[in-house]
């Protein structure tokens, strides 16, 4: 990727934990490290396609004035947020926000907070197999495509598959997303876990009919496992329902234990 970057641009506003500076206010000084691809504008030498540096130090200067936080941490989370929210072609921010005038009573240059953002590829499973299990997948695409902090990018078909475990039940509908997500692993976890609750999803017996049942399959190439959060997801490799409609939008992804392409992995399934 190549950078942006953008050095001390100084903003008068209103951030900070006392009182007073919410009132009086005082100076910040804003560095943004913008990636993005610049190699089409470096070509074509045009504009259109690049991020308007301009219009970025505008976009900053402005919702820092236009909101109060406490907190350097809070103003350049949201900051950042609403950045990727307006500027499309972002793909990774890094931002430090300085306060020069921080009233801790010492002589200093300043106090900062720098953080780094970046969008992440991750592959979702969907799968309903009670009720009306198309709109809960609808739904459930809806909310991910609503959300700030996703994007989606591709969904499957869905497709019908029979369901499995010692359970009897019910068809199930499966399918599969493609999405960028500013999310961290666990964060995406909690988010999805959100979609199945507001689903009414029953947990009373394992393996059995859900409404509505969210699992992260791949997130970059990250490989991880903690108490309540596997990735790649331990199961996706060994069923076919998840395999075929991941295949279907990532024929290619490879999965980064087995360094297998999914299409290969459900070709050696059948
Ligand atoms: P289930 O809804 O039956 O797929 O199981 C959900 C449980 O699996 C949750 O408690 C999660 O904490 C856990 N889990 C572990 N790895 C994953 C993953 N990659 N995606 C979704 N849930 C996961």
């Amino acid at each position: 990727m190549d950078n942006i970057i953008i050095k001390n641009l100084e903003v008068y506003c209103n951030h900070g934990v006392y009182r007073e500076e919410n009132v009086l206010g005082q100076k910040f000084l804003v560095s943004a490290k913008l990636s993005l691809n610049t190699r089409k504008a470096g070509i074509a030498d045009a504009l259109d396609v690049s991020v308007d540096y301009a219009s970025v130090c505008k976009f900053i200067n402005d919702y820092m004035k236009s909101h109060t936080f406490k907190l350097l941490e809070a103003v350049a989370e949201h900051l950042t947020l609403a950045m990727f929210a307006h500027f499309e072609m972002l793909h990774g921010i890094t931002l430090e926000i300085k306060k020069p005038w921080a009233p801790i009573g010492l002589p200093i240059d300043y106090v900062s907070v720098e953080i780094n953002r970046e969008w992440h590829t991750a592959y979702v499973a969907l799968g309903s197999n009670l009720g009306d299990k198309l709109s809960y997948l609808e739904n459930a695409v809806a909310s991910i495509k609503n959300d700030v902090n996703c994007k989606l990018l591709k969904i499957s078909d869905f497709i019908i598959t029979a369901p499995y475990g010692p359970v009897e039940q019910d068809d199930f509908l499966n399918g599969c997303l493609k999405l960028e997500t500013l999310y961290t692993p666990n964060e995406l976890l909690a988010f999805l876990q959100r979609l199945e609750e507001a689903a009414n999803r029953s947990h009373e017996i394992h393996w059995g009919p859900r409404t509505l049942d969210l699992d992260i399959l791949l997130y970059d190439d990250l490989i991880m496992n903690s108490d309540d959060l596997v990735i790649p997801h331990p199961e996706m490799h060994k069923r076919d329902f998840v395999l075929r409609p991941l295949s279907q939008i990532a024929p290619y992804a490879v999965h980064p234990l087995y360094n297998v392409r999914i299409k290969d992995m459900l070709d050696d399934e059948d």
